[in-house]
C-alpha cells in the first residue's frame, strides 16, 4: 500500500521528467530527448542517419576554391572522356545539392553551375542548352 503508492509517485515523477525532456521526432514521431533532436534538426538519430545515407553526399561537399575548380574540372573531363556522367549519376548529384539548398546553405555559383547542368541532364528541367 504505502509501498505501492511511494512507487506509484515515482512512476508519475519519472514520466512527468520523460514528458518534459522529450518532444516526438519530426519525422518519425518517436519521443525523442531533447538534446538529440536540437543536435539533428528535430529529428531523432536513426531518422538522421537515414536522411544521411539517403540524400547527403558520402564525401564533404567541396568547400574551398580549389576544391570546386577540381570538381567542376573532374565534371568537365569526365564529359570529354565519357560523353558526361549517366543520368541517374546526375539526378543524384542534383538532388545532393538541392538538399542542401533546402538545409539553408547558400549554393556557390559553381554548386549552382554543376545544378544546372545535372538537372538539365536528368531532365528535371527543361534543358535551356
Ligand atoms: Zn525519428
Amino acid at each position: 500500500m504505502s509501498t505501492y503508492r511511494s512507487s506509484a509517485k515515482r512512476d508519475a515523477a519519472v514520466a512527468d521528467d520523460y514528458l518534459a525532456n522529450h518532444m516526438a521526432c519530426r519525422a518519425c514521431g518517436a519521443q525523442t530527448h531533447r538534446d538529440e533532436l536540437s543536435a539533428f534538426g528535430a529529428q531523432c538519430k536513426a531518422c538522421f542517419d537515414a536522411y544521411c545515407r539517403a540524400e547527403q553526399p558520402r564525401r564533404p561537399p567541396p568547400r574551398t576554391r580549389q576544391e570546386r575548380e577540381r570538381v567542376l574540372q573532374g565534371m568537365r573531363d569526365m564529359r570529354r572522356s565519357t560523353g558526361g556522367i549517366s543520368t541517374s549519376e546526375a539526378a543524384t548529384v542534383a538532388a545532393r545539392l538541392r538538399a542542401l539548398e533546402a538545409s539553408g546553405m547558400r549554393l556557390t555559383d559553381g554548386q549552382r553551375w554543376v545544378l544546372e547542368r545535372c538537372e538539365a541532364k536528368a531532365g528535371m528541367v527543361e534543358a535551356a542548352a
